[in-house]
């Protein structure tokens, strides 16, 4: 049974709550070594243009996912959304700001979760947050990781290591540390994708209870169509690379709360799953036929 929670979690002040993205015109070029020779293919290897031309508008409070063939740029687009990563052409905008760099406006959650093993579940939580308000008094801080910690449902593990986690757990102490800096944005990175399907489908529940409690502004990669169309309010379909664009952008359009056996009860959902198999499908297939030489 879903419990729905009333309030929300204590957090760090950040300046502004509103988070208006805008993706302009975004391309990056991965640059090939100068002059570099490559004796299988007789070429010398050139600039690689990964992403190009992408414009997408991310308004306030909702929940993006990202989908397209592998090693299309997601991870790219992602990547210069966080700051990790240098723009190559045109701007991404937080609030009207150009993007330079790695903000606490903006919260990361990696594939590989990214923990520090040295460090219990409490002390990774209590980094991220000293990190990010030098002048927190211990007090708060510590409401603030004890509050984060019950969120994601780890309360009990506070002083474990991550090697005494399983995936699923260590996960949710990444979402946990992405949440307790207050972000106005949440990205996640195929967050999901190291997990077993049966840890995956929990979490995915998980994600979207505390959505519906926090209401983040969330970009997400998938590969999942149904993880997607569970937790999405709009769906960023990319073309293969290299150059890829965004494509078609689908709005989901199921009611919250929402759970697996309604949103497959909505009259949308088989249409929607349809298209995005069939883009997923043919954007794949083309990259295939393109690694066989066709
Ligand atoms: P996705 O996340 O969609 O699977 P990526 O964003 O990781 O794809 O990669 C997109 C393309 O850019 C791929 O062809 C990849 O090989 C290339 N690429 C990614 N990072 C680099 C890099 N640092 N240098 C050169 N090419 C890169
Ligand atoms: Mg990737």
């Amino acid at each position: 049974m879903r419990t729905a929670p009333v309030n929300s979690v204590a957090s760090i002040d950040q300046p502004s709550a509103a988070s208006h993205l805008s993706i302009r015109n975004v391309t990056k070029v991965f640059p090939g070594k100068k002059g570099m020779f490559n004796k299988l293919s007789g070429k010398t290897k050139r600039d690689f243009v990964a992403v190009q031309d992408i414009s997408l508008d991310i308004e306030p409070n909702t929940f993006v996912t990202i989908i397209g063939p592998s090693g299309c740029g997601k991870s790219t687009l992602l990547n210069m959304i966080a700051g990790l990563s240098p723009i190559s052409g045109g701007e991404i905008l937080l609030n009207g700001m150009p993007i330079t760099g790695p903000g606490p406006d903006r919260g990361m959650v990696f594939q590989n979760y990214a923990l520090m093993p040295w460090m219990t579940v409490e002390e990774n939580l209590r980094f991220a947050v000293e990190t990010v308000d030098l002048k927190i008094s211990p007090k708060r801080r510590d409401r603030i990781i004890k509050e984060h910690i019950q969120l994601v449902g780890l309360t009990g593990a506070e002083r474990k290591h991550p090697h005494e986690l399983s995936g699923g757990m260590r996960q949710r102490v990444g979402i946990a540390r992405a949440l307790a800096i207050n972000p106005q944005i949440l990205l996640m990175d195929e967050p999901f994708g190291a997990l077993d399907a049966l840890t995956r489908g929990f979490l995915q529940d998980e994600v979207e209870r505390i959505w519906e409690q926090e209401r983040k502004t969330v970009i997400m990669i998938t590969h999942s169509i149904e993880e997607a169309l569970l937790l999405s309010d709009r769906i960023v379909m990319m073309t293969r690379g290299p150059a890829a664009r965004v494509d078609e952008i689908l709005e989901v359009p199921f009611p919250r709360p929402r759970n697996r056996e309604t949103i497959e009860q909505h009259p949308a959902y088989h249409d929607l799953k349809a298209e995005m198999e069939s883009h997923l499908f043919r954007e794949t297939r083309a990259v295939e036929a393109a690694r066989m030489g066709g």
